[in-house]
């Protein structure tokens, strides 16, 4: 199949000092350099594509941009010999949307080693039903596990527990036989973190206020989404060698903390990034993304929208008020 010359594609510009984003027709020969050309059947929106369109935090390298840090679809053309027309492909992170033109536009023209191929089981649908957050998630619990976290050590809480990291984050913990706490903002989306695996539900207010240093001893570990006063309650609540995946910043990013968990109590922060995670990385996530997450909960957690959907969507996302995973479709 051929690319057609114009095509549909969210372009960020900066005028006047001012960003603006608008939904407009680009060229093929508007992409940048690369060895695959993809077509994108679906991309999606994460916490950092809303902070891409709103401008809210400098992360655009260079304008124009075309935001979108996820993107699944099919290999159009190739110079690359990993990938073939026809291959179905993801990609996530390696400053697509960022540092170079991303996944809100019908077409994408990337380096072939940021590829991964697009697991079996997933339409591109699904794979954006999952994206960043979902494959962050799953790093989160890869990282845990490495530091000896596991079902028989106690209870694991999720922070964010509602948004895309943290309701992917409960499925997937709750499936390998975990038993989950969910903390949220939203008590109304109990029946929702009930429906992922959550086996109870706390109150995000519980969390947000600066508290002692060291306090009882409640979680195994953590999948933390949040920062700021968050983590350190959460450090200051993890039992005696217990590890927390730290990946979010949707309460702040500071970290006011002291030592004393990590010097009495033997814990572990396990920072993780998705965006420059190496490719073995990547490719285990995914594989066990494919292997472990339940059909049902992919459905719970997802909704669909158009791209021209999207701008609305965005400050929706950092206000907090999103459920779950948004698919945005590029073939409608
Ligand atoms: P979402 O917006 O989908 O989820 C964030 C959730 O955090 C919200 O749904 C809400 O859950 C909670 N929240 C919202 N506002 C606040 C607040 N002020 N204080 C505390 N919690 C709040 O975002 P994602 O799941 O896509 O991403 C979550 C975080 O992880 C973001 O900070 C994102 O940048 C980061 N991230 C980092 C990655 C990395 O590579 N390091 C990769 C992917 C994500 P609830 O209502 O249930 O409390």
């Amino acid at each position: 199949m051929n690319a057609p010359d114009r095509f549909r594609a969210i372009v960020i510009d900066k005028v006047d000092g001012v960003q603006k984003a608008a939904l407009r027709a680009v060229t093929l020969d508007d992409l940048p350099a690369g060895n695959v050309l993809v077509r994108v059947e679906a991309s999606t929106i994460n916490y950092k594509d809303g902070l891409l369109l709103s401008g809210a935090i400098p992360l655009i390298h260079s304008y124009p941009m075309v935001p979108g840090i996820d993107l699944a679809g099919t290999v159009i053309e190739s110079s690359d010999p990993r990938w073939k027309p026809g291959n179905r492909v993801v990609a996530n992170g390696f400053g697509l949307g960022e540092a170079h033109w991303g996944g809100l536009a019908e077409y994408a023209r990337l380096d072939g080693s940021w590829l991964v191929a697009c697991p079996e089981r997933f339409s591109s649908e699904q794979a954006m039903a999952i994206g960043t957050a979902g494959y962050t998630a799953m790093v989160c619990v890869l990282a845990l596990e490495r530091q000896g976290v596991a079902p028989s050590k106690g209870h694991i809480l999720v922070s964010g527990a509602s948004g895309g990291v943290g309701s992917v984050a409960v499925s997937l913990l709750a499936g390998r036989g975990y038993q989950v706490t969910a903390m949220t903002g939203r008590v109304a989306e109990r029946d929702y973190l009930m429906e992922l695996g959550a086996s109870a539900i706390v109150d995000r207010a519980e969390f947000t206020e600066p508290g002692k240093p060291l306090q009882e001893e409640r979680w195994s570990g953590a999948v933390d989404t949040a920062g700021s006063h968050i983590l350190a309650n959460i450090c200051a609540q993890l039992k005696y060698g217990g590890a927390v995946a730290a990946t979010g910043i949707a309460m702040g990013t500071d970290f006011p903390a002291t030592m004393y968990p990590l010097a009495l109590r033997n814990i572990t922060i396990a920072g993780v990034d998705s965006v420059y995670a190496p490719m073995p990385l990547r490719e285990m996530a995914w594989r066990c993304l494919a292997a472990e997450l339940d059909q049902k909960h992919l459905e719970t957690i997802s909704s669909e929208i158009t791209l021209d959907e999207v701008f609305d969507l965005a400050p929706q996302i950092l206000a907090g008020k999103i459920r779950g995973r948004t698919i945005v479709r590029l073939d409608k």
